[in-house]
This record gives structure tokens, C-alpha cells and sequence, in this order.
């Protein structure tokens, strides 16, 4: 069955370690029309290492050029100021729907203090969504790390990328987090290759709920399309399978709903 529209909340614009992993605006709204992807939200890859203002400022600059993209904002607990500004751009800057964290790459600790002080002084009084990496082998933002962080913010909505667990650990290790913290303002994304182990979305789906599954590729990285073919065969029904594809995202990030294509 083909499932439309789809809204793709996790993908990168920027250099990463291959060129053909790498994007600009153009290449990735490409990449989602091939896909049949109706819109991403993106993120600036040099961003996650702490390039905020390079990162950032390219990212803007190739979204306003492409319709089909929106932009999450890079910030970064040790680069304070920076980071207050680029969030600041969301005042008057519709194309910026949300705040990506990556403190894997980043090299810092969701339960620090300097990300409490992040948190408290920039994010939390934005009102925007937070989008962070999550992982087994990323000691700084587990799952159950990630998700007691958003539990001391329950009014901010969280997405777990990655399944909460990426590619390598424990399968069940966000299903046994999710156990010991059920919370409502959290979500998850599918842009993880373990996504493609049989069974493997399908059970956070059971345990987390239908209604807080996003549909995710991490594209450029990987590319979108499969994960079209993927969300289209999973073992779910199809109501399931469209809320994954955009209702879910819809209820963290309202906005996007303006800029689907008729
Ligand atoms: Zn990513």
C-alpha cells in the first residue's frame, strides 16, 4: 500500500564523510522526491560537532531555497550564546521548526549541568521541539538518560532519534526505558539501520504506541527511499502505518501541516 503524505523528521544538510553521504538543499529535496517524501525537516551535519554558526547559517540558506525542507537549529551547550541566537531566528524565521541536539558528536552530557542551563535558559522558553540523538553506544544520550532529561521538561516535546537505541547494544533497550518512564511528551524516530531488522519498529510501535513513532531516514547518511518501502511493508495496519508517516510528526511540530503540498 502507498502511504502519503510522508514528512521525514530526521535528515542532514552539509559535508559528512563521503561526498556522496553529503548534501546540499537541492540534492536532498531530490532525494526525498525520489523517495516520495513530501517534506523534510533538516539539520546541519557540521552543526552536531559544534560548527553552530557555519552549520546553521548554511542550512538556512539552502532550506529558504527549497519548499520542501524545513530546518531544525543546531545548538550546543558549551556554545551558549551562539546557540540562544540561532534559536532566537525562529522568531522570524518560519522555516526553522525546531532544535536538534547531538551529544554524541557534540562530546556533551544530556544530564550536565551546562545542558540543564541550555535547556532552561534557551530551549525551554522557545516553546520549539527538540530533536536530539539517541544510542547504546552514546553514553551521553541513552535512552534512559534522554528520557530523564525530558521528564525534568515536561513541557517541551522530545524526539528519540534513532529508535532510541541506533544501530549497535541492546534491541529492547527503549522498550525497557519507555517501561520505567512512559512519557507524554516524548517521540521516537525510524532513521536508524536497525529499523531494517524484521520486527525491530514494530515493537517499539507496541510498546511505546502507535501515536509516537516518526518516520526518520537520517538521509543523506542513508538513503530515504527503502525507508519509504520499509514503512510501507511494515507488520502494522495501515492507519498505524500513516500516523507513523506524518500524523505523529504533525502532533510535535504543528507547522509542518502548512507546508504539505495540496
Ligand atoms: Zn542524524
Amino acid at each position: 500500500m502507498q502511504i502519503k503524505p510522508i514528512i521525514d523528521v530526521h535528515s542532514h544538510l552539509g559535508q559528512f564523510t563521503h561526498a556522496p553521504m553529503s548534501a546540499d538543499g537541492a540534492r536532498l529535496a531530490a532525494l526525498n522526491e525520489e523517495a516520495g517524501i513530501a517534506h523534510g525537516v533538516t539539520f546541519s551535519i557540521e552543526a552536531c560537532y559544534g560548527a553552530l554558526d557555519l552549520g546553521n547559517a548554511y542550512t538556512l540558506a539552502e532550506v529558504a531555497k527549497q519548499p520542501s525542507l524545513s530546518a531544525m537549529v543546531v545548538v550546543h551547550p558549551r556554545h551558549l550564546a551562539s546557540s540562544a541566537r540561532w534559536v532566537a531566528e525562529a522568531k522570524s524565521n518560519p522555516d526553522i521548526v525546531g532544535i536538534k541536539l547531538h551529544p554524541a558528536l557534540g562530546q556533551w552530557d544530556v544530564l550536565s549541568v551546562a545542558s540543564f542551563r541550555l535547556m532552561d535558559e534557551v530551549i525551554a522558553p522557545s516553546g520549539l521541539p527538540v530533536l536530539s540523538h539517541t544510542g547504546n553506544d552514546s553514553q551521553f544520550v541513552t535512552i534512559d538518560r534522554y528520557l530523564r532529561l525530558a521528564e525534568r521538561y515536561p513541557t517541551v516535546r522530545f524526539i528519540a532519534a534513532h529508535l532510541g537505541v541506533g544501530i549497535t547494544g541492546y534491541s529492547d533497550a527503549s522498550i525497557d526505558a519507555w517501561r520505567e518512564r512512559p512519557l507524554p511528551n516524548v517521540w521516537f524516530d525510524m532513521g536508524t539501520l536497525r529499523a531494517f531488522h524484521t520486527g525491530a519498529v514494530e515493537a517499539v510501535v507496541a510498546a511505546v504506541g502507535s501515536d509516537r513513532v516518526c518516520f526518520g531516514t537520517d538521509a543523506p547518511l542513508y538513503p530515504p527511499a527503502p525507508f519509504v518501502r520499509l514503512l510501507e511493508t511494515l507488520k502494522l495496519p495501515d492507519e498505524v502505518k500513516r500516523a507513523i508517516a506524518s500524523e505523529n510528526v504533525l502532533n510535535v511540530i504543528p507547522q509542518l501541516r502548512q507546508r504539505l503540498s495540496p
